[in-house]
């Protein structure tokens, strides 16, 4: 097992690994940004290096700064978390000839599944249906038009390098289909410096369905059931829970092991997430799969009692799984809430600032990952997460209800949150009956202006 770990992230992630490092005895080096001196889990680091100013280029994405603390440090490992490095296949090759062990995929598995067409293609080889689109990427107009018409509309643009969202766009006929096509490449260079995009059929209001594997040096692949994370605003989740509320048994089963063999025939090693996308129908088609630890993680940690980081560290270790596909058993229902510093009155207007009061919810089936505290500055830099509520109770409606117990009493003043979207969305009928989808919260917005 390591010795000693560089955390390569900042706020709740950051302390979340810290976490599962000091469980594993496990010495930690925290890295931190010129705006980021306040951060938690700076606290309780056995190390701690500023690797830069405040911005994510100059210091969580620097990697030259990031390797010299890692060596001066002396660590033998670095958890690049979720966001910046943490599927930056150039940053796991010069990790490697550093000869610090990247705790995550190696880095051809990275790069081969951070390609969008080339992840489709894995899929496709696996016998893992995929959403009908383009074969591979289109190049002009003139190809970008003949394969919506072939498909039909409405049709969707995605960047190959897509993430967050970006680079993403609607087309319903041949005019916003060229429109959307220079739109998108644009989008895709200027936030990935690559333009490539491709055509897939738009799915006509679906679930998001997402299935967490793991997977050891030594072949061993599991999955452990699957999220739904449809309560999105712009393509970014809000809410995720397990089970998926409509998903029936051979549904779960067949989706799983869909997962593992793309897992097994993209060589894949670590923890990751398999994305689909569920239609009305209740057919799933893959979309990409993120080859990292996920915001939404704790959800499936909640459900079926595994430390998905802790895992994550042992198998970058050498160490197989310390569970098998029959150990794991899904046992009630688990919900997680965003907690962002953003306003939900103002279209999501980031909010950052002091926190003067902080309340945060606790008691039974409540689990409160966060790295905010009562005095603590939001820094305006970042993603505008502060914390994320966990609900985990025997049942959809008990957590519903705890939920709204949770929410009522935890209390952030000095900045505005989304908890307020989330006690209104907790009386909405469609939530309560789970008969959401990926385009809830932008109709629910619509209907109250
Ligand atoms: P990103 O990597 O930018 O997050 P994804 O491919 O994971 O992009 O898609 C994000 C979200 O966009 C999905 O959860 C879904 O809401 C929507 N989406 C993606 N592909 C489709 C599609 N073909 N049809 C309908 N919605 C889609």
């Amino acid at each position: 097992m390591f010795r000693r770990i560089l955390i390569a992230n900042r706020g709740e992630i950051a302390l979340r690994i810290t976490r599962a490092c000091k469980e594993l005895g496990i010495e930690t080096v925290a890295v931190y940004s010129e705006a980021d001196r306040d951060l938690l889990h700076l606290r309780y680091a056995d190390e701690t290096v500023c690797i830069g100013p405040a911005p994510s280029s100059e210091s969580y994405l620097n990697v030259p700064a990031l390797i010299a603390a890692a060596e001066i440090a002396d660590v033998e490992a670095i958890h690049p978390g979720y966001g910046f490095l943490s599927e930056n296949s150039h940053f796991v090759e010069v990790c490697q000839s550093c000869n610090i062990r990247f705790i995550g995929p190696p880095a051809d598995v990275i790069a081969a599944l951070g390609d969008k067409v080339r992840a489709k293609e894995i899929a496709r080889a696996a016998g893992v249906p995929d959403v009908p689109g383009s074969d591979g990427p289109v190049k002009d107009e003139a190809e970008a038009l003949a394969v919506a018409r072939q498909i039909g509309y409405p049709v969707l643009i995605k960047a190959a390098a897509g993430g967050g969202g970006r680079g993403m766009r609607v087309a319903h006929n041949d005019v916003s289909l060229v429109n959307g096509f220079h739109a998108a490449r644009a989008e895709a260079e200027s936030a990935f410096k690559d333009s490539t995009v491709y055509i897939e059929k738009y799915i006509d209001r679906p679930r998001h369905v997402e299935i967490q594997i793991l997977a050891d040096q030594h072949g061993n692949v599991v999955h452990l059931g699957e999220r739904d994370c449809s309560m999105q605003r712009r393509h970014q989740k809000l809410v995720e829970e397990s089970p998926c509320p409509v998903l029936s048994d051979e549904q779960r089963t067949a989706m799983g092991e869909a997962a593992v063999r793309l897992a097994k025939a993209a060589g894949y090693q670590s923890a990751g997430t398999v994305e689909f996308l569920l239609d009305r129908d209740g057919k799933f088609y893959f979309i990409e799969v993120n080859a990292r630890i996920q915001v939404e993680h704790p959800v499936t940690e909640e459900v079926t009692g595994v430390d998905l980081i802790r895992e994550m560290i042992r198998v970058a270790a050498g160490e197989r799984l310390s569970v098998t596909q029959d150990d794991i058993k899904v046992t009630g229902h688990a919900i997680e809430f965003r907690i962002n510093a953003e306003d939900p009155d103002a279209a999501f207007k980031p909010s950052p600032g002091l926190i003067e009061t902080l309340i945060a919810p606790a008691g039974p089936g409540v689990r409160w990952d966060s790295h905010a505290y009562q005095g603590y500055r939001v820094p305006p830099h970042y993603d505008s997460m502060v914390a994320k509520l966990i609900i985990h109770r025997a049942t959809r409606r008990e957590a519903l209800a705890t939920a709204r117990r949770a929410l009522e009493e935890m209390c952030i003043e000095g900045i505005a949150t989304t908890r307020s979207l989330f006690l209104r969305v907790l009386e909405h009928s469609d939530f309560i009956n789970g008969e959401i989808d990926t385009g809830f919260i932008d109709r629910f917005f619509g209907q109250q202006r």
